[in-house]
């Protein structure tokens, strides 16, 4: 069994005022002390269970923006990685970047340095937008990063786009869609903006000072979004993924399907399977502290929990229906050692009934309704 790896860099340019993600603005960073606590907090974990003796099948860094990082940085982890795990074959190793902080240079480098698939947050082409968002980028820097990617070979690149903002109309859901069509990426994401509790949005929401759209024009542009990708050529297979098959994001399949990932860096979070259950943990959040800890030490944990059986049954549904084509009956049994209807049969039947969930095939999926109640559906099987 290979396992996947995510890692994660805190630090941006700025603080977008959407973002709940654990990152801190900074003018500068200390990089090399953050990338040798990265590599010992990997040297650490890898002599343990499940991690030591098994190879790695795909490796994430994100963040934060994780393109502030020199790609001798870069390097430096993915070599150690490498060196102390080993790598499948056709491993996929994704870079995030945010489209102002690239060039040709730095995007050779990581090339160079083993990064084979990038992911940019372009979010909007529309400057308006992009200014709202507090985005550091305008639209022509995305065209250029993109450009300049595939110059240095990146035949794997994803977009991602924000829908639903303040002020946006359906008509710029779509031009945004054609604009990141026509740069060719292999793979695009769109998020529904959302008002997490800590944001600026979330203040500002509060104070009345912007408005959010309300479900009916959300649920407009979702359809929108799952209308126009498809007909350009990007069939969706996950609530907010886009694709032509086999070029669906790897690594986050693995979260996905509930399978077990590493996670090293400030506030990473990481999921070993145990039997039918797991454990799951999280790091330290502050940079400083997790510095000092994982270099001391080798370990940052904040917390942990024991996923029992009964409970990683129902993320591993949750999880799964996700994807547009849900999970095999078989593969629950498999890992649960009891069938989908014994576990949850009663607590489903309504949302079969209702027409949310579709039983086809010996699988289990959302329908097109049931994509756009997915949150309320998760929520059954918690
Ligand atoms: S660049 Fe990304 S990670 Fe950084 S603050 Fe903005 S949204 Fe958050």
């Amino acid at each position: 069994m290979s396992f996947s790896l995510y890692i994660h860099i805190p630090y941006c340019q700025s603080k977008c005022p959407y973002c709940d993600f654990n990152s801190h603005a900074a003018t500068s960073w200390p990089e090399d002390d953050y990338t040798q606590a990265v590599i010992a907090e990997f040297r650490r974990r890898v002599e343990q269970a499940p991690w030591a003796g098994e190879s790695i099948r795909t490796i994430f860094i994100g963040g934060g923006t994780p393109s502030l990082f020199a790609p001798a940085s870069i390097a430096r982890i993915i070599d150690e990685a490498v060196r102390l795990s080993g790598i499948d074959a056709d491993a996929e190793i994704t870079l995030e970047a945010n489209p102002g902080t690239v060039d040709a240079a730095k995007l050779a480098g990581m090339r160079t340095a083993g990064v084979n698939r990038l992911s940019f947050g372009a979010q909007s082409f529309n400057s308006d937008i992009l200014k709202f968002l507090g985005r550091i980028h305008g639209p022509d820097d995305t065209r250029e990063a993109v450009r300049v990617a595939h110059r240095a070979g990146f035949e794997r690149l994803n977009l991602d786009l924000i829908f639903a903002v303040p002020g946006q109309t359906l008509a710029g859901v779509r031009s945004d869609i054609e604009s990141a069509v026509a740069l060719q990426p292999d793979h695009i994401s769109a998020y529904n903006l959302t008002f997490e509790e800590g944001t600026g949005f979330f203040a500002d929401l509060k104070r009345g000072r912007i408005r959010q759209y309300g479900s009916d024009e959300q649920a407009m542009m979702y359809a929108t979004v799952r209308e126009v990708l498809p007909a350009l050529g990007y069939p969706m297979y996950e609530i907010s993924n886009y694709a032509p098959r086999g070029h669906e994001a790897r690594h986050n399949l693995t979260y996905w399907r509930g399978e077990s990932y590493l996670g090293l860096g400030a506030g990473a979070h990481s999921f070993a399977r145990m039997g039918a259950g797991g454990r799951r943990w999280w790091n330290d959040r502050n940079p400083a502290a997790y510095i000092n800890r994982a270099t001391a030490e080798g370990i940052a944990e904040a917390g942990c929990e024991v996923v029992d059986g009964r409970t990683a049954a129902g993320e591993f549904v949750f999880l799964n229906l996700r994807l547009c084509d849900g999970f095999a009956l078989v593969d629950f049994e498999r890992r649960f050692g009891e069938s989908f209807d014994t576990v949850f049969g009663a607590r489903s039947a309504a949302l079969f009934e209702g027409g949310l969930l579709i039983r086809e095939r010996d699988r289990i999926r959302l329908s097109d309704r049931g994509l756009e109640l997915a949150d309320s559906i998760f929520a059954e099987f918690v």
